[in-house]
């Protein structure tokens, strides 16, 4: 039975270059030949938030540069552990949204359900950084009372997984709910909201490209990248699968400082997602979570931004400029 063996094996890939990960600063600064020494503000030690990068991830990190875009993101500094005013725990308000469980209801038609709490890597500005995850509980029964709640309610057409990170479900639980998903005759798509695609490409197998689309459901993944340089080969070769495939893919980036605050750069994503089959969806101005103050743009810095972008290039590579404000009935367009 040599084809099924051979799924199996493309099937575990992506844990098994899970497991190798970065998980301590020393090792991840060694692989890119730096010392401690040579990063101002370091903290070698962070909190319960700690490093995770996957080694396909640094291997698209410039070698020997403290500054390097996609080190930025997940190098952890002490700056995050400065208290700076407005700078909160959870701020979106995810508490007051959660419905049932991991359930969140904010926004008109679409549910959103914390579908996990793991992720590949560990972005330092992630909003959900302090998220209680731990509260959670286990999976299978939240996820059958979160589709108890989603069945009953006819105004949802779209149920959206986030976490965490969805793909990080493994195939036999995503499909299960995939398929319970298009059993509920008012959903009209499913969206996922994934990093796996940008920093873990071998997470995209055909039988993961299968699941995805085998239902009734239209299929959006949106799928999150904040610098050209992210989507490396394996990372293009992946998207132009899921497209095959027929998913339709978006992406969505967060403004922040010292890793995409310049025109030239978000011009660069912009053309390099779309090389991959990726529309750009939104570019978020960070979101004030507790240890991220350092990652911030002005709003004024962000307008300038997108206007130049609009000067550049098509209307339909320029991401919208948004800002989540907590109990609002959607996103807010900046500019
Ligand atoms: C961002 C978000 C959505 C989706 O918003 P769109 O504008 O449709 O992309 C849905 N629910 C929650 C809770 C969100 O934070
Ligand atoms: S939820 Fe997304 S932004 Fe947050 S740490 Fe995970 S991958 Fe990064």
């Amino acid at each position: 039975m040599l084809p099924r063996r051979g799924i199996d094996c493309q099937t575990d890939a992506w844990k098994r270059e899970l497991a190798r990960s970065f998980t301590q600063v020393d090792a991840l600064l060694a692989f890119l030949g730096l010392d401690r020494a040579d990063v101002p503000g370091l903290d070698p030690e962070p909190g319960p938030f700690g490093i995770l990068v996957p080694r396909g991830f640094a291997a698209l990190m410039a070698r020997a540069d403290p500054g390097d875009p996609l080190l930025r993101q997940v190098l952890s500094l002490s700056a995050e552990r400065a208290q700076v005013a407005g700078y909160v725990r959870d701020p979106v308000d995810d508490a007051s949204a959660e419905q049932r469980p991991g359930l969140l209801r904010k926004y008109s038609g679409r549910a959103l359900l914390v579908t996990t709490g793991a992720c590949a890597i560990h972005c330092r500005y992630c909003f959900r950084r302090h998220f209680p995850y731990q509260d959670l509980g286990p999976s299978q029964s939240r996820w059958d009372r979160a589709l108890t709640e989603i069945a009953r309610d006819e105004t949802l057409t779209e149920v959206i997984l986030s976490g965490g990170d969805p793909l990080m479900v493994e195939d036999g639980a995503l499909a299960d709910l995939a398929r319970r998903l298009a059993g509920i005759v008012h959903l009209r798509r499913w969206r996922l909201h994934s990093r796996l695609p940008v920093v873990l490409p071998s997470r995209i197998t055909d039988r993961l490209g299968a699941i995805l689309t085998q239902g009734r459901l239209p299929t959006v993944l949106v799928i999150h990248a904040n610098h050209p340089r992210e989507l490396g080969e394996e990372a293009r070769e992946a998207l132009l699968r899921l497209d095959v495939a027929g998913v339709t893919l978006l992406n969505q980036s967060v403004l922040l400082r010292g890793v995409n605050d310049d025109a030239g750069t978000l011009i660069d994503l912009s053309e390099r997602l779309f090389d991959c089959r990726v529309r750009p969806y939104y570019l978020h101005r960070l979101d004030p979570v507790e240890g991220a103050a350092h990652f911030q743009v002005s709003e004024h810095e962000a307008m300038r931004l997108i206007e130049t972008m609009r000067g550049r290039m098509p209307g339909y590579l320029v991401p919208n400029l948004v800002r989540e404000i907590p109990g609002a009935p959607s996103k807010q367009r900046v500019a």
